[in-house]
């Protein structure tokens, strides 16, 4: 049940974390504040899904 998601940066859009998620533990959409070296700042990143 373990995929693999990229974590998106709502602002400008750059994809900048790829993480293993749970679907089984965490089956809704990932939405984490994380660093973006882009805007370089913390901005909210939201999960995309990769197979
Ligand atoms: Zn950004």
């Amino acid at each position: 049940m373990r995929i693999n998601v990229l974590l998106r940066c709502t602002v400008c859009e750059e994809e900048n974390y790829l993480t293993p998620k749970n679907k089984r533990n965490n089956p809704d959409r990932l939405e984490l504040k994380k660093y973006c070296p882009r805007c370089r700042k913390q901005t909210v990143h939201r999960e995309k899904t990769k197979r």
